[in-house]
């Protein structure tokens, strides 16, 4: 009865659950109909309706609503002025947006290694890799686990270089009991639909800072602007310049108003995903095979997503196996992530293999089990259940 489905068993659920999903309701569809009736598809009062709710929710002063977050990151690298022979220190364990923002601009990423207990960026790492030509930080918030900001920001402010706080993962997160979004001179965050909040495809850059905030508006739309105080001279009521080559970043309001709805639930949301990761954490606390993701004191996580790292000595096999094991029993994992710097566009650029050893290692062990909100208390037990059978097999 308990022979593994990839042994040509019975698997533990008759279909598949993906590691992460939407969870869209009738009004977030009201909301997106009301706009397609209207009059502004695109740079209407949605875009603005967005970036409020989110800016309140973190208690930021400006945001600015993007086509993505990989778009927010490139605006945010702009904005800190990244250009060719700077150098921005970014964590390798990451979406490799974190890291191409710097590519886009010119600038070259330098990574530092993770803590092997959070797997977020080490400040001890970060400082090691500064030189006189570091002009920026871009630490991840790596599941919605908060980095450890407050020594960063020491770093930086010892260094002199702006902090890109990538937390594509982390809206709803808390650092010290404050949300995540206001300690470095910029935030970004992604609403791609395995997000803590969804616009289809979105991001935004949170900032407390005015003139980052002008350079940001202006990126979005060309560098394209008909501010009076920008401008060189007007020529009549038509008229606008091009003042910085930007692009087309624009978000529509048809994503906002799906945004915007979707912030009226983000803290239910979050409240599902902790109580999910509480009952994973239960579950696994003396499976000696695995280990389960460790928060740091000052973090209180909105889980994006749920880590496990396999104790590779205990078992008999390899993290490969367990994947297609658990892949076969109709759990759907996942590996989050290759370090960027292994991925061969990066190797082309001449970075080695072994530049980043906690990384590394964590590589070989992680995989990223099922976490959403819609998630039932039956599709958690049979992750549980799964997880146990598969290790329950392999173990020494
Ligand atoms: C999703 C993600 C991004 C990019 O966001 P998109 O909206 O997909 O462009 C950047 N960094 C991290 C860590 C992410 O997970």
């Amino acid at each position: 009865m308990n022979e593994l489905a990839i042994n040509g068993g019975r698997p533990i659920r008759k279909t598949y659950l993906s590691y992460g999903r939407q969870d869209i309701d009738e009004e977030d569809i009201e909301s997106v109909v009301k706009v397609l009736k209207g009059d502004f598809l695109t740079t209407g009062p949605s875009v603005r309706e967005f970036e409020k709710k989110v800016s309140d929710y973190v208690g930021a002063k400006h945001a600015v609503a993007v086509a993505s977050g990989t778009a927010a990151l490139h605006m945010a690298c702009f904005a800190a002025g990244i250009k060719e022979g700077d150098e921005v220190i970014v964590s390798p364990i990451t979406f490799a947006a974190s890291a191409n923002c710097v590519l886009y601009c010119g600038g070259t990423p330098v990574f530092a290694d993770i803590d092997p207990k959070t797997y977020n960026i080490d400040p001890k790492e970060i400082e090691k890799k500064v030189t006189s030509k570091t002009k920026a930080i871009i630490p991840v918030d790596f599941t919605g686990q908060s980095v450890d900001i407050d020594e960063i920001r020491r770093i930086a402010g010892k260094n002199n270089l702006i902090i890109i706080e990538d937390s594509a993962h982390a809206l709803g997160s808390e650092y010290k009991g404050k949300k995540v979004g206001t300690k470095a001179q910029m935030t970004e965050f992604s609403f791609h639909p395995v997000k803590p909040v969804t616009s289809g495809e979105g991001g935004m850059v949170v900032t407390d800072d005015d003139e980052l905030y002008k350079k940001m508006i202006l990126f979005r739309s060309h560098g394209i602007t008909r501010d009076k105080d920008l401008i060189t001279h007007n020529e009549g009521p038509w008229y606008y310049e091009q003042i910085d080559l930007g692009y087309n970043y624009r978000i529509t309001d048809i994503q906002c108003a799906l945004g915007a709805s979707q912030m009226n639930k983000i803290d239910k949301f979050i409240s599902r995903r902790r109580d999910i990761a509480k009952t994973y954490n239960e579950a696994f606390k003396d499976v000696a095979e695995i280990t389960t993701p460790c928060e740091a004191e000052f973090s209180n996580s909105g889980w994006h997503l749920y880590v496990i790292k396999l104790n590779l000595e205990k078992l008999t096999c390899t993290r490969k196996e367990i994947f297609e094991a658990l892949q076969a029993e109709n759990i759907g994992v996942n590996v989050h992530y290759l370090p960027v710097y292994l991925h061969p566009y990066y190797q082309k650029l001449g970075y080695q293999k072994g530049l980043c050893k906690n990384a590394e290692e964590l590589y070989e062990r992680m995989i990223t089990i099922p976490l959403f909100p819609k998630m039932t208390d039956e599709d958690v037990s049979d992750v549980i259940d799964g997880v146990k059978k598969v290790i329950n097999y392999y173990k020494r």
